[in-house]
């Protein structure tokens, strides 16, 4: 997938055959290339300006090494630099407890947070495990009802009240239940909003101090760009967020929001979701991405 940013890396670098060291002028072209890229994978601007920055400040005065040409020693230094951004070496594993593990699932409405439940629950039934789907999302009638289509296609449970209003309760409710009937994993399917409103996230942050999920995800439409920005930011300000999971990668999109969301908020992308069905769901790894962001 590198291919087209090192045909055209070849071609800035043609005048820097034979020079030894990449200076800043000797780079420039090169460096614009790669800026172009990242700029249409939809990295916000401002991540682009810092992280070209870092780029420049991490290349000037190399020596070009023997066995690389320049533009190969410069691809080199970028996709370290957005291996190292994306988050190192991730740990995409939910660090399941032997207790009851709670993991909190929050986002926008049609972010894919009742889909990434399923596959969630898939995922660790797949593991040997028991999940428990809860149904949190009391804002819409319709929510509890899709909670129950996605349960019933991956054979997992689901927790829910009839007439419910407080949906702090129903979590409290399925966390005890889950402990009472030996389930392993209770997953909470929170209610979503269009956008950000206080009184979600309010609820939200009871739900976190009573019921204490061990881990809070925030799903995320990698589709919506900077939307996804500034939806993990607001989130991330209320919450104590373990991780994101970015949904919608399965398309054309090069996923440069979930450079942005991991830059600006500095939580881990732990999940990324590949399709709408319930096995779309891969770990996240920071060394595939950063060639597809490079495109
Ligand atoms: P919620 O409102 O956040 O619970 O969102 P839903 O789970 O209802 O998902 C909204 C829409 O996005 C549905 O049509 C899902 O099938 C779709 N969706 C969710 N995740 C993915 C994904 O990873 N890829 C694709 N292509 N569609 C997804």
């Amino acid at each position: 997938m590198l291919e087209s940013l090192q045909d055209g890396l070849q071609s800035a670098f043609r005048t820097l055959r034979g020079q030894g060291r990449l200076t800043e002028s000797n780079m420039r072209d090169g460096l614009k290339l790669v800026e172009n890229a990242l700029l249409e994978a939809d990295v916000s601007y401002d991540v682009v300006k810092a992280f070209m920055q870092e780029v420049s400040e991490k290349a000037v005065g190399q020596d070009v090494l023997k066995s690389l040409k320049p533009e190969q020693q410069l691809v080199g230094i970028v996709n370290e630099a957005l291996i190292e951004l994306l988050g190192g070496d991730s740990d995409p594993t939910l660090h399941l407890k032997q207790d009851v593990t709670v993991l909190m699932m929050c986002g926008l409405q049609g972010a894919g947070k009742t889909t990434t439940c399923g596959k969630l629950a898939r995922l660790i039934s797949k593991e040997g495990k028991k999940a428990l789907l809860c149904a949190a999302d009391l804002q819409r009638p319709a929510a509890v009802q899709q909670l129950h289509i996605v349960g019933k296609s991956v054979d997992t449970p689901v927790y829910s009240e009839q007439g419910a209003t407080d949906p702090i309760a129903v979590c409290q409710n399925a966390v005890k239940h889950a402990k009472d009937n030996g389930i392993d994993v209770v997953i909470l399917d929170t209610a979503g909003r269009l956008a950000i409103d206080e009184e979600l996230m309010q609820q939200l942050k009871t739900i976190d101090l009573k019921v204490q999920p061990d881990k809070a995800f925030l799903v995320v439409d990698g589709m919506t760009g900077q939307d996804a920005v500034n939806s993990a930011k607001a989130f991330n300000d209320a919450l104590d967020l373990d991780g994101v999971i970015m949904t919608k990668l399965d398309g054309d999109a090069r996923g440069g929001a979930l450079l942005s969301v991991k830059h600006v908020t500095g939580v881990p992308i732990k999940f990324i979701g590949t399709s709408e069905h319930m096995d779309g769901l891969d770990p996240f790894h920071p060394d595939r991405f950063a060639s597809r962001i490079l495109g």
